[in-house]
């Protein structure tokens, strides 16, 4: 079986490490990385997202943070800061800074990204094969105001340094809409026999995935069935600042607002971003909520989107493997 899913950073990589479990030997996952949260820092091309599902299915995450390596040191930010350099605001360790570079050094070597993640992947063995979703340049922008104003600032800057406790006026995944996707990107949606949106954020991990031009309409295309998972728990994100983000494109921080703004597939979804001139249509066929949001199962499936309520918390292995299975199980009650 060949399976697809969409990432981001920690809600991505720990559901995939639930699904390389349960999947049988021989099934093949391939995981379509969020870049939009990309960034230059200190000269170096630092890709959040793909480096957390890359450590995370390699075994080198620093498991209770969950982003950035185990045993990390800090000797190089250390003498950052003593020369005054920032941002200090970002913490990358010294194990994290040699990814970065050599990324770096492919990258200016002329090498796309996916070959240079191909390349780190050789290292990390992660089990699946992880493509960028683009190999063009996407930053995710937040526009918010204070009191310098209103503007635009890089999505780290809003999630990192500001802990999201401005409200986002806009969410702008800056180069977006001229990227093209990654080679093996939409061949991967179209042969796929599954189809998973992990409970990763939907505005700007798999929202920023789906602003590529032509991603989107492979996903709502493909022959196979498309099934996602709730990051909203009891109406709040379980880790995070979700629900700022999601209030910037109008929807609700809930369970079922969540799946009806992913839309039912080939329909209009009820709520759309900003922005794009691409048309847009709904992608999913089943959605999976957590018990706690059972109430929110009939709401779901009167916007066409078979739903079923299971325990979504990732807490441990078997907890997070029982979720993929569950997703596996539903995809195949849906597959017209
Ligand atoms: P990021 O790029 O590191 O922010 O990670 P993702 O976008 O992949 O995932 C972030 C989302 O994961 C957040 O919105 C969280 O609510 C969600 N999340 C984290 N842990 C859990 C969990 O145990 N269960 C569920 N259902 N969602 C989770
Ligand atoms: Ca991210």
């Amino acid at each position: 079986m060949r399976i697809v899913a969409l990432a981001g950073g920690i809600g991505g990589a720990r559901f995939l490490r639930g699904l390389k479990d349960v999947v049988a030997p021989g099934d093949e996952i391939t995981v379509i990385g969020n870049t939009g949260d990309d960034i230059h820092l200190f000269g170096l091309k630092v890709c959040p997202d793909l480096d957390t599902v890359m450590y995370t299915l390699g075994g080198g995450i620093h498991e209770e943070q969950g982003w950035g390596r185990a045993g990390e040191t800090f000797a190089v930010k250390e003498e950052l800061a003593a020369y005054g350099v920032g941002p200090s605001w970002f913490g990358l360790g010294d194990k994290d800074f040699a990814t970065h570079i050599v990324r770096t050094q492919m990258l200016a070597a002329g090498y796309p990204l996916s070959a240079v993640t191909e390349a780190l992947c050789d290292r990390w063995q992660p089990g699946v094969r992880l493509l960028p979703m683009s190999d063009d340049r996407v930053e995710t922008h937040v526009r918010i105001t204070d009191e310098r104003g209103t503007r635009a600032i890089h999505f780290q800057e809003y999630w990192v340094k500001l802990h999201a406790a401005v409200d986002a006026e806009a969410i702008i995944p800056v180069g977006a809409q001229t990227a093209k996707p990654a080679p093996g990107v939409l061949e991967a949606i179209a042969a796929a026999d599954v189809i998973l949106f992990p409970p990763s954020n939907p505005v700007v991990s798999i929202g920023t995935i789906l602003a590529v031009p032509g991603i989107r309409e492979a996903v709502a295309a493909a022959p196979a069935p498309v099934v996602g998972l709730s990051p909203i728990i009891g109406g709040a994100p379980v880790r995070g600042m979700a629900d700022k983000v999601l209030a910037a494109v109008g929807v609700e921080a809930s369970a079922s607002a969540v799946a009806l703004h992913y839309g039912k597939k080939g329909a209009e979804p009820s709520s759309s971003r900003e922005g794009g001139d691409e048309r847009l249509v709904g992608l999913l066929d089943g959605w999976l909520v957590d018990e706690a949001d059972a109430d929110s199962v009939a709401a779901v499936e009167a916007g066409g989107i078979s739903c079923r309520a299971v325990p979504l918390l990732m807490s441990d292995p078997a907890a997070t493997a029982a979720m993929a299975r569950a997703a596996l199980e539903l995809a195949e009650q849906v597959r017209r």
